[in-house]
């Protein structure tokens, strides 16, 4: 197994349970297998108390509970199907009778000067992390510039700010979180502006320079400014290259295409993870969308593929979610563009209602946007943002698309209700009812 976190550990314990004869081997480049980069953001913040809290498995653990071997501060330079054999770094070659390829994504960057200025970095792993908790001074006040407002840089702009940090996001679309719908983004925009960061659209990057006392000097919209660090949140691209030198089909966003067991062009080659292409349930086109849910899903399918067990993966819709300063978002499925580039014919509606009875006192607006096919009344995606509920909520919304509900079916549905926690309609119904002319 090339890769030894979300992806290559799943498919490795998935072997592991497949067949205890199995000799199992794990490389990883870094220095920690087995971390919660998702959980990065809640370390740098200070909600979760150490890193050590965020790591699964360390080598001697996974050796002792499972039986795989992994190997730390190992790379592997190339896969050769025709040996049999994994190259390393250093110089050894390890034989294989299936390879599975989880080497995951590395940060897209932008195309401007000045990028190997000490403090420019994107967060990714631990190490990361550490280097850039390593920036942010005790003795004065930090000053961070995250580049892009994707979900991660909000997540960051919160935990900086809680360290007690300027934020300054810059995103070079025109509004904040291109990701969601205008009417959807609106709210989370605002929860970012009653936060602590400053946050400016349709920006200009101009670059950087090392300024003295080792901080960045960005230039921004032709002003230059002197920060501690920038983070870059640009985006990921995948690390196909191991598996496309050993000649595996690339797919959907140059990543490694994976067909439904997880197998690759390439016989005895495997791909897992946000380095390789995913089903989509309702396109049933292939695409790239790297999550850590995919990544588990699809590590599990590989082995157990692996172990001649019978394994296909079910798909993804891509859902998502987030949180900022107290407002949740996210979204599931196809948004309107995507689904009629899929052959639909979409139509939507957005409306806000409360995410419990509106004389609670902690009762919070919601807005909830469906997309459904207006031919059949197919659901195929959604987003929502607002309160803390939108999980349980986008959750709903999930299973519906993936069961091929109507607008109409999700009308209907059947939910409990309690004052404290829930509203007599649920915004998800209230939209449904609304796509569905029962606006009452
Ligand atoms: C800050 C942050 C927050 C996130 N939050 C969320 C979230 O809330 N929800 C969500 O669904 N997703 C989230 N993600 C995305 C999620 O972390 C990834 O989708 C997931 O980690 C992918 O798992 P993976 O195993 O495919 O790849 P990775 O986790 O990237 O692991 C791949 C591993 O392969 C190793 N590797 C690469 N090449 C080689 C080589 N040649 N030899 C040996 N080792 C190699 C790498 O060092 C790496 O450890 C977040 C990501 C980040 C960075």
């Amino acid at each position: 197994v090339v890769g030894g976190d979300a992806a290559g550990l799943s498919a490795a314990a998935e072997a592991r349970r497949g067949d205890e004869s199995l000799e199992i081997v794990v490389l990883e480049r870094g220095p920690v297998l087995s971390y919660a980069a998702c959980g990065l953001p809640y370390w740098l913040g200070g909600e979760v108390g150490a890193l050590s809290d965020l790591i699964g498995f360390d080598e001697e653990t996974l050796w002792r509970r499972r039986r795989i071997r992994a190997r730390t501060g190992t790379e592997a330079v190339a896969v050769d199907p025709g040996e049999g054999v994994v190259r390393t770094a250093g110089g050894e070659r390890i034989p294989y009778d299936a390879c599975v390829v989880a080497t995951g994504a590395r940060p897209r960057l932008p195309a401007v000067p000045g990028l190997d200025t000490p403090g420019v970095m994107a967060l990714r792993d631990v190490p990361s992390a550490e280097r850039l908790a390593a920036r942010l001074p005790s003795a004065r006040p930090a000053r961070v510039l995250l580049v892009g407002s994707g979900p991660i840089g909000l997540e960051v702009s919160e935990a900086l700010c809680r360290r007690g940090v300027t934020v300054d996001l810059i995103e070079s679309a025109p509004r904040l979180v291109p990701a969601l719908a205008p009417d959807v983004a609106a709210p989370v925009a605002a929860a970012l502006a009653a936060g602590c960061a400053t946050a400016r659209c349709g920006t200009t990057l101009a670059g950087f320079a090392p300024l003295p006392g080792g901080r960045v000097e960005a230039v921004v919209d032709g002003a230059a400014a002197g920060y501690d660090a920038v983070l870059l949140g640009t985006g990921v691209e995948p690390n196909a290259e191991i598996a496309a030198d050993a000649g595996c089909l690339l797919g959907a966003g140059g990543a490694v295409a994976a067909d439904r067991h997880g197998r690759t062009s390439v016989e005895g080659v495997w791909a897992a993870g946000d380095c390789a292409t995913a089903w989509h349930r309702v396109t049933g086109r292939d695409v790239w969308i790297p999550l850590a849910t995919t990544a588990n899903r699809q590590g599990r399918v590989a082995g157990r593929d692996i172990t001649g067990r019978a394994a296909l993966f079910p798909g993804v819709l891509g859902s998502w979610v987030s949180e900022t300063f107290g407002l949740g978002f996210g979204a599931t499925g196809l948004d309107v563009d995507a689904a009629a580039d899929a052959g639909f014919a979409p139509t939507s509606i957005t409306r806000t209602g409360r995410d419990r009875s509106g004389y609670m006192p902690d009762a919070r607006e919601v807005v909830v946007r469906l997309v459904w096919d207006a031919p059949t009344g197919r659901l195929l995606g959604g987003q929502t943002a607002g309160g803390q509920t939108v999980a349980g909520r986008l959750h709903a919304l999930s299973v519906a698309v993936a069961a091929g509900l109507t607008v109409e079916d999700l009308a209907g549905v059947d939910l409990g209700y309690v004052p404290p926690l829930s509203a007599l309609r649920d915004p998800l119904q209230l939209a449904a009812a609304a796509a569905v002319g029962d606006a009452a």
